[in-house]
């Protein structure tokens, strides 16, 4: 979207501090007015439409209001270039999960839960929220506990969540009897159409709230920073996630809340690597280690362990270490294996000693015992 776009506060014409009541107040006044259903055809009415529909959807989110006050529209700015993260066309809005969450309930009041949202009719779960946790390969082998701390919508503990103000309660709606839906009748080309609409007074809860309470302003939440501990299990890989039953957005109409998802994003090892429950590592070998043979030590997760070199080990050899791999997810007595790749190292650099017990060694290989400081034969080994 190379078009320069207007602050979001601007277009819903709130001020930087508006609360979240006054957001949706002035975003349901704009949608009411220019939503495509009620402007058939009219592209301006669907471009402001759609503007309205944007700036509602990040300021009435607190994690994405807070980033918008932050870095601007660049926060919201996709990789892609001109892939605006809102879409160009009206079909660029994802009205599923959790923006039908954020537009059902307003939608649900202008159109009558119609096809536009979803109706409240019913308690409705609240969306799951998505955060991430960095650990070490080690954690991520061993399991780990970690804290973190996210935006949490809190039930508000003035009104334990109805929205009404303490010492009142929500009452049951004169306009619906507590049903939700009104029936009303009307006029059409094809005569006189029954209709049933979701209540308008209540939102189709049922209930009114006659007094809001003044510490959520009648939402029933606050939102709160709020650290949560979380478990990580044993061999969790890279981008898996540990799911906390409760931890997301509060549901609505009594419907319960969303979870928490946090991912692991694992650090890379300056020695590991790992697929799956098996770890895979590089170790380097003496020449002379490897042609005689004899103990070597191994760093594995589970620290150093001795290994046994065979006499007469190449280079590139693969060694299994059973059992010193990742733990399964599924079963934490099952481990994978650790396999070790040993390198033969050949010197770079060597003293006068060394360089004269080598072609010793040399020409012990080939059967010939050569005065010092003669170059090698040519049958070497080292050439
Ligand atoms: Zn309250
Ligand atoms: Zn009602």
């Amino acid at each position: 979207m190379a078009e320069s776009k207007r602050d979001y506060y601007e277009v819903l014409g709130v001020p930087k501090d508006a609360d979240e009541d006054a957001l949706k107040k002035a975003y349901r006044k704009l949608a009411k007015k220019y939503h495509p259903d009620a402007n058939p055809g009219d592209k301006e009415a669907e471009a402001k439409f759609k503007e309205a529909s944007e700036a509602y959807s990040v300021l009435s989110d607190p994690q994405k209001r807070q980033q918008y006050d932050q870095f601007g529209h660049a926060a919201f700015e996709q990789g892609g270039a001109g892939a605006g993260g809102f879409g160009g066309g009206f079909g660029g809005f994802d009205f599923g999960g959790d923006m039908g969450d954020i537009f059902g309930d307003i939608f649900g009041d202008i159109f009558g839960g119609g096809r536009s949202g979803r109706a409240r009719s019913g308690p409705s779960r609240g969306a799951n929220i998505k955060t991430s946790v960095r650990i070490t390969f080690e954690e991520a082998v061993f399991g780990c506990d970690k804290e973190i701390e996210i935006n949490f919508k809190e039930t508000c503990a003035s009104c334990h969540g109805t929205g009404a103000k303490a010492g009142t309660s929500p009452q049951t709606c004169s306009k619906c009897n507590g049903k939700g839906k009104i029936m009303y009748t009307q006029q059409s080309f094809f005569g006189t159409v029954q209709n049933v609409q979701t209540c308008p007074d209540c939102n189709g809860t049922g209930q009114v709230i006659k007094e809001k309470c003044p510490d959520c302003y009648g939402t029933g939440y606050k939102t709160v920073r709020k650290k949560f501990k979380v478990s990580i299990p044993a061999g969790i890989d890279n981008g898996q996630c540990v799911r906390l039953a409760g931890g997301g957005e509060p549901g609505t109409g009594g419907g319960e809340r969303g979870d928490l998802l946090v991912e692991a994003v694992v650090s890379q090892h300056p020695i590991f690597k790992r697929q799956d429950t098996s770890i895979y590592s590089t170790v380097p070998i003496s020449f002379a280690r490897a042609a005689l043979g004899g103990p070597i030590r191994i760093k594995t997760v589970d620290g150093e362990v001795e290994y046994d070199v065979r006499p007469g080990t190449q280079t590139d050899t693969k060694v299994r270490l059973k059992g010193k791999g990742v733990p399964s997810l599924r079963s934490r007595s099952v481990r994978g294996d650790h396999y070790v790749t040993l390198v033969v190292q050949v010197p770079e650099r060597m003293n006068q000693a060394q360089k004269e017990a080598l072609r010793r060694f040399d020409d012990a290989m080939n059967g010939v015992a050569s005065p010092e400081e003669e170059k090698p034969k040519k049958k070497g080994i080292f050439k």
